[in-house]
Formats: structure tokens, sequence, C-alpha cells
């Protein structure tokens, strides 16, 4: 049975999520199951593609906490997904949409007992950084993105122009008609 001061709480953040500017309030707070977030991408070809028959499986196990900072992420601990509510409400659908895609392929990765923060390289080289980013690119020039749409994607605030040539290099897919 729920205590009290659960109960308070819970009424509390009831009542803050239907105020908008309040929303900053649930993070930290609280987590939840993906599909309960992030519905219909069981059905998207490119999820499918990462996880295949277990697409399913794997979705509906994933949790997400909420984090205050940055977009989204993997935790490298138990492999669930981290993602700052306030990007999932105010980003742009696209690259959300793109962003889940990646973290999917580090959640796969993860499941493949692989090391997603490995220190041996920075960011842009390293190969599970360059593969989930290979993949979301592909998708993003399967939904008809162009490129110079593209490589405004890819760079991040925090990544200086030779290190998105370094990524798009690695990534080694032609991104080169956004140079025209
Ligand atoms: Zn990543």
């Amino acid at each position: 049975m729920a205590s009290w001061l659960e109960i308070f709480v819970l009424r509390v953040f009831r009542t803050l999520r239907r105020l908008p500017f309040m929303r900053l309030l649930r993070f930290g707070t609280s987590g939840g199951m993906f599909l309960d977030y992030f519905k219909g991408f069981e059905k998207s070809s490119a999820v499918q593609g990462i996880f295949g028959d277990e697409t399913e499986k794997v979705l509906r196990n994933l949790k997400v906490g909420f984090i205050w900072f940055g977009y989204m992420g993997v935790d490298d601990d138990d492999g669930h997904m981290v993602v700052n509510q306030r990007y999932l409400n105010t980003g742009d659908k696209t690259e959300i949409y793109l962003d889940v895609v990646h973290e999917l392929c580090h959640v796969k990765q993860h499941m493949e007992g692989r090391e997603l923060f490995d220190p041996n390289y920075n960011y842009v080289n390293n190969p599970t950084e360059v593969e989930a980013y290979r993949y979301t690119v592909k998708e993003a020039k399967r939904l008809g993105l162009s490129d110079k749409r593209i490589l405004r994607y890819l760079q991040t605030e925090w990544m200086s122009d030779a290190d998105l040539k370094r990524l798009v290099e690695n990534i080694g897919i032609d991104l080169r008609s956004a140079e025209n």
C-alpha cells in the first residue's frame, strides 16, 4: 500500500504535469517504459532493422529515465535509455526520431556486451558512435532529408567543424551534395 507521502507526491506531480511551465520538475523524479513515451516505434522499419524479431520484446522491456541536461543517451550500467524531457517537448520531431534510432543502436550494442564509452576513443572516432551514426544517417537519407539537413543534424553545439568532418569521413556515407 502506498504511504500518504507517496500519494501526496503523486498528486502533486499529477497536478504539476498539467502546467506546461512546470514540466521541468518531472526531471529526475520519474521514469517509465519506453513504449509509453515513444509510441509506435516498434513498427518503424529502422527499429526493426536493429532488433529483428526481438523488436517488440526489447522495446516492451526498455526503461526510460529522465535527465536534466542534454538530449538522450544510454546508461551503460543496465542499458536503459535516458532522455531530457524538455528536449522531447521542444525539439524538432524528425531529429528526435533520429536520436531515438541512434540510441536504440546503443541499446543493442549494450545487449551485445559492447563497451559504449570506450575511453580509448574520442567521440567521433568511437566505433559504437560511428556505427550508430551510420545507421541513423542511412535512415535520414531514406526519409529524404537533404545532405545539408543531415549535416546540420550531425553537428551538435559541442562538436567542432573538424570533428564533424571526421565523423562524416568515419560514417562513410556520401554527404557531399551539402557542399554545393
Ligand atoms: Zn551515440
